[in-house]
Order: C-alpha cells, then sequence, then structure tokens
C-alpha cells in the first residue's frame, strides 16, 4: 500500500530531510517537533560528500554553499604544524562540488526548516505523540496538544534517545557512552585554514573546520572514561591544557611541509602510525641516523605513548636510554636473548652494562 498520510515524530536534520522528500513523492505529511523554538545546538557539524549530493537531491545544495563552506581534502598535521599530508575527498556531489564541508548547525537547520515548511510539510512545534496505536489499516496517534490524528506510516526521528522506540522496542537496547568525548567551540577563521585541518598527537586529535567565510569550528576529541558533568567555569582551562602539546594549532601558525629534518622526518612517521588510533607500536631503532641533538626528542615522543595508551615494543642500540624509559628489558648478543628482566634492575647490573650497555 503506498503511504498517503505520513506522520514524522522530531524535527532535527533526519526529520526534516524524510519531510522534504516525502512531500515530494506526494504524501501528505504531518511533523511534530517538542520544542516550541526548533532550536538546534551545538557549533558547527562536518560533512561528507555523500551529504553535499543529499544536499542537492533535497535541493538545499546552493543555501549550503552560500552560508556554509565547502573545500576538498582533509590537511593532516603534526602537533607543532608540519604538513604530514591530504586526506583526498570525492566529489560525492558533483565535478562542480567539493568532496566535503562544514556549517553551523543553527543555520543548517534554519535552511532545512525553511525547505521543510516550503514542501508543505505541516509542522507542529511544541508537540509530541503520547500514544499510538497500529491495527491492520493504519496508525492512530493521540498529541500532547489534545489532538489525534490516523496516518498510513510514522517516521521515529526524535533522535539518540528516541521515546517513539522505546514506547514500540521497549526491549532494545540503550545508547551506551562510547569513552570519547567532544570539545567544540567557534572561532574566527585565520585565512591560512582553507579546508579541514586536523593535528595528530598520540592521545588527542584535535581539528579545526571553516563553518563560513569568516568562522572556523575547533574540535578536540578526548578519551573520557566516564561522561561526567564538568563545570562550565573550568572548560576553557581545560581546553587550553588539551592543546598545550599542539603549539601550532594555538598560534595558527602552520609551517610547510617542504625541508623535513630528520628529526621532522621521524615525527612524521609516529604521526602516520598514530593515526588509525593504534593498541601497539613496534620501532625498529627510531633513533637510527639521528643527530644526537635529536635522540632525546625521540626518546621523549615514544614515552608519551604509553600514557596514551600504546603499548611500545622497541629494539634500539641506545641502550641506556631505552632502558631507561622501558618497563622491561631484554639484553640481545649474536641474536640470542642473553638477559632480561625489569629495565631499572638491569641498568643498576654493572657487569651487564659494562658488557652490553655501552656508553649510550
Ligand atoms: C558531539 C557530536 C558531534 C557530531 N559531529 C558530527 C559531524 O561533524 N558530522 C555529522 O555528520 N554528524 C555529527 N554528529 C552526529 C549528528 O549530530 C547526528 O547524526 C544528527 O544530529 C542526527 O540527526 P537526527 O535528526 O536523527 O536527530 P537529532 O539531531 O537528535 O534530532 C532529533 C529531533 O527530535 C526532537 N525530539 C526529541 N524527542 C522528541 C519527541 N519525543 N517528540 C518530538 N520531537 C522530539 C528533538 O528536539 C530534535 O529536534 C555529531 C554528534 C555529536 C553528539
Amino acid at each position: 500500500m503506498k503511504a498517503q498520510r505520513i506522520l514524522i515524530i522530531g524535527g532535527g536534520f533526519s526529520g526534516m530531510s524524510a519531510a522534504i522528500e516525502l512531500r515530494k513523492a506526494g504524501a501528505e505529511v504531518d511533523l511534530v517537533e517538542i520544542d516550541p523554538e526548533w532550536r538546534n545546538y551545538g557549533a558547527g557539524i562536518s560533512l561528507g560528500g555523500a551529504t553535499l549530493r543529499a544536499f542537492r537531491q533535497l535541493g538545499v545544495l546552493d543555501e549550503f554553499l552560500a552560508l556554509g563552506s565547502a573545500q576538498d581534502g582533509v590537511t593532516i598535521r603534526l602537533p607543532h604544524g608540519l604538513e604530514v599530508g591530504k586526506l583526498p575527498t570525492p566529489r560525492l556531489a558533483g565535478p562542480d562540488v567539493p568532496g566535503g564541508g562544514a556549517i553551523l548547525r543553527p543555520v543548517l537547520a534554519s535552511i532545512l526548516a525553511d525547505a521543510t515548511r516550503k514542501a508543505g510539510t505541516k509542522v507542529r512545534l511544541g508537540c509530541t505523540f503520547t500514544s499510538i496505536e497500529q491495527d491492520a489499516d493504519g496508525v492512530d496517534v493521540s498529541f500532547s496538544d489534545g489532538t489525534r490524528g490516523r496516518y498510513d506510516l510514522v517516521v521515529g526521528a526524535d533522535g539518540l534517545y528516541s521515546k517513539l522506540r522505546q514506547a514500540l522496542f521497549p526491549a532494545a537496547p540503550k545508547p551506551r557512552y562510547s569513552g570519547q568525548g567532544v570539545w567544540r567551540a567557534v572561532v574566527p577563521r585565520p585565512p591560512e585554514i582553507a579546508t579541514c585541518t586536523m593535528w595528530v598527537g598520540p592521545k588527542i586529535k584535535p581539528g579545526v573546520n571553516p563553518v563560513s567565510k569568516t568562522e572556523m569550528y575547533l574540535f578536540i576529541t578526548e578519551p573520557r572514561a566516564v561522561n561526567e558533568h564538568l563545570d562550565p567555569a573550568t572548560f576553557v582551562d581545560h581546553v587550553r591544557g588539551l592543546l598545550a602539546d599542539f603549539p601550532a594549532l594555538v598560534e595558527r601558525l602552520p609551517q610547510p611541509a617542504s625541508n623535513l629534518s630528520g628529526g621532522e622526518r621521524q615525527q612524521l612517521a609516529f604521526a602516520r602510525a598514530l593515526m588509525p588510533s593504534p593498541r601497539i607500536m613496534v620501532l625498529d631503532e627510531p633513533t637510527a641516523a639521528l643527530a644526537p641533538s635529536l635522540v632525546g626528542k625521540v626518546f621523549d615522543m615514544v614515552q608519551t605513548l604509553p600514557a596514551a595508551g600504546v603499548a611500545v615494543l622497541m629494539v634500539e642500540q641506545r641502550a641506556r636510554q631505552a632502558l631507561a624509559i622501558s618497563q622491561q628489558g631484554y639484553i640481545l648478543d649474536q641474536g640470542r636473548c642473553v638477559l632480561h628482566g625489569p629495565a631499572q634492575e638491569l641498568l643498576e647490573d654493572q657487569r651487564m652494562a659494562q658488557l652490553y650497555l655501552g656508553s649510550h
């Protein structure tokens, strides 16, 4: 049976998009949104090529391009600014539209709300369902404003904590906290930020994404074991602390990718290895062929990894410095393990030090 009368519960991005498309298909569409002011919270929203393709289908691409920001690729940088590379973003919306972009959430919500109303959707704000009863021919719905309606189809678009899902599928699993928090802020966009840019650190990965010609939004993902309430008065200090290891982001002075020194090459290799958030890293002589002044920096980098949840197995000729930052050591001689134990004990063993540790 073709659905003629459709109810959408929830006026977020999903509900509005469904309403626009269902109206195009000729259905009568009612949309109820619980928020009387139909607000949309948050900073920017990053969008891939598939979403821009959906905007084209919905008929809102031109408004998005005028009020948001679209560009190709994601630039990846090291904490101090060095560019590691550019991730491609295929142009899925068509050859004339960049492969990604971003926009302020309230701006996108307002574009979609206008399109929803223009499409002829009957929108009721400050309204929700109070009961739903399905029979063989349709669905009877009671609303919080005292009205009732009969529909061929009801679409639940009331978000992550959907009351409709709870009413229809009470045994369905509840959303679970995944262990990652995101800090977000809207800040002025300097001219050198032309595309989404991320700085890859061992523990957190901050990024900025242009949301308009003059603004960008800053996002910082942070592993947080517990989803607890934080006092807003602490926000700025907390974010400043998270960004302490990202001087280039703080100063907004990204360096060009050219002129890599040996130490920078090693940092680049670390950043590449850290991008998929590994649980273990195997390092084969990370200080080999480096100037003595850079050796300490590499060991400093290695030392930060365990605190970020990355286990490290390292083969290194500079045994004394390697043991100093390790928990366990294995001394190899001609390919055979001749001694192993807690790194501190190996360091203090004078005989082993004379035989194998040298002066490094
Ligand atoms: C921190 C964070 C960052 C994110 N960043 C991105 C990003 O960069 N890019 C991206 O693509 N996605 C991102 N997402 C995901 C994206 O925000 C969601 O996928 C999207 O908002 C889902 O839209 P929705 O319309 O399904 O739900 P929602 O946006 O939750 O909208 C639900 C709507 O239903 C209304 N409602 C709720 N209950 C009822 C009820 N009982 N009756 C009637 N109305 C009701 C609400 O008021 C709301 O308007 C992010 C999410 C989070 C949390």
